[in-house]
């Protein structure tokens, strides 16, 4: 009945047709996941990731996408050898670098593109499919650090729709659909509004919540790589650990949102049930609220203006019957002031700093830099960095190129 069901509504083009960029990482995995769930609802047309081709060969046999994009040629060659000699594979088309994930990005028949694709590979694909005119679930948040006014600019002349992925950015957009002061068109998911007070990001703290601050110089790699709550891939965790994963969140409220920066808030909140907060106006404040769990944005951004049925237990309030928050102490995690900074200081510096936190992360996660150097070199390289206007994709490229080449060195 369900095959049915499937072929009827592939047949008559009911289905949703999407392509995921990113599709072998942790998002990219549970978008599959949750469209294996609705079945008849969604058509993954095209997949890409980086180089994981033996778990790309696994989601081909299961989604037989017509196109996917590995970024890295040698990989592309080998996959495509692989699939040419299994029946049914043989056709899948193989692309591969950054001209790949822009084919992906902007394929005429995708109604949805899922930008999962980890850290700042992602700007190029996200402009050309907003340029596409494509409605794009953004997971991945560098870009909007990066060139989130490029980004908004963009994203009005062509009118493409940006649904929030991140988890406290979702839980925003859920509260902000019944204010009646929202215009939210379809091509041009939302507009600046001034029934908004505040909006109250929430964070789980990280591993190193309650470390005391004199043992931050001893954190393992592998202490770092333990998130409380989530299972994530091995940047953000780095990232949410030292609290740049909510600093960067900051600024991707100010893009998404259009909101004062003065009127973003950070509240720790280690239950992590609430995943984020507006207040208004009146002072009333709407939370969204559930388990701790990527499926529910995700499943919202794919669903989006509609909801689909979750496997999801019912909410038990007895069992998570305590809802603490305190706030987040600046002094320990060094990062999440700087990138409060870099928000204030805004022109470039956001982008500069995004850079350079990606490149001291990956040194840590290389084992060549300790986890305090992370904030520490930030912040030097901060300081260095002269704030510049930045008018186009060409100056947005120029300054994550000098903080590439700084972090690297510093
Ligand atoms: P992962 O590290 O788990 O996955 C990264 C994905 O990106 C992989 O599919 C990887 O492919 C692919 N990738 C990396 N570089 C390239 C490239 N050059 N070309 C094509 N594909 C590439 O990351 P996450 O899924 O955890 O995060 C993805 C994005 O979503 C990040 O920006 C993150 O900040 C954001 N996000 C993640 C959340 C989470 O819960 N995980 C929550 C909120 C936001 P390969 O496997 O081949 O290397
Ligand atoms: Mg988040």
């Amino acid at each position: 009945m369900i095959e049915m069901l499937f072929s009827i509504t592939k047949t008559f083009g009911f289905m949703k047709k999407i392509a995921i960029l990113g599709s072998t990482g942790s998002i990219g995995k549970s978008t599959l996941k949750i469209i294996k769930q609705n079945i008849e609802l969604y058509d993954v047309v095209a997949l890409a990731a980086h180089s994981n081709i033996d778990e790309l060969e696994k989601q081909a046999h299961i989604f037989k996408p017509k196109i996917i994009a590995v970024f890295d040629e040698k990989k592309a060659k080998e996959l495509k050898r692989r699939l040419f000699s299994i029946t049914g594979l043989e056709h899948i088309k193989i692309v591969s670098s950054i001209e790949g994930l822009v084919e992906i990005a902007t394929l005429d028949e995708i109604d949805f593109v899922m930008m999962a694709v980890q850290g700042s590979i992602a700007l190029k694909p996200t402009i050309e499919a907003i340029k596409a005119k494509k409605t794009i679930g953004l997971a991945n948040k560098e870009v909007l650090v990066a060139a989130g006014d490029l980004i908004n600019k963009l994203k009005h002349k062509y009118r493409a729709c940006i649904i929030p992925v991140d988890s406290e950015h979702s839980a925003i957009f859920q509260c902000l659909q019944n204010d009646v002061n929202i215009k939210i068109k379809k091509e041009n998911a939302i507009k600046p509004n001034s029934s908004i007070k505040r909006l109250i990001l929430t964070a789980s703290g990280g591993p190193f919540l309650n470390l005391p601050k004199e043992k931050l110089k001893n954190i393992s790699l592998k202490e770092a790589l333990s998130h409380p709550n989530f299972s994530m891939g091995r940047k953000i965790t780095v990232d949410s650990s030292t609290m740049m994963n909510k600093g960067l969140e900051i600024i991707e409220a100010y893009h998404l949102f259009n909101i004062e920066k003065e009127n973003i808030d950070v509240i720790v909140h280690p239950e992590q049930i609430i995943h984020s907060m507006v207040e208004f106006q009146d002072s009333s404040i709407l939370a969204q609220m559930s388990e701790p769990t990527m499926d529910i944005p995700i499943s919202y951004a794919l669903s989006y203006p509609n909801r689909e049925k979750s496997n999801i237990q019912k909410f038990d309030f007895i069992k998570n019957n305590k809802f603490t928050f305190f706030q987040p102490d600046l002094k320990k995690f060094l990062c999440l002031k700087l990138a409060m900074q870099a928000l204030k200081i805004s022109k470039s510096m956001p982008c500069f700093m995004n850079m350079a936190n990606e490149v001291l992360v990956n040194r840590f996660l290389n084992n060549k830099i300790s986890w305090l150097d992370i904030s520490n070199k930030l912040e030097k390289l901060m300081s260095f960095h002269s704030p510049q206007n930045m008018l186009d994709l060409k100056d947005i490229l120029d300054v994550e190129e000098e903080a590439h080449r700084r972090a690297l060195t510093i």
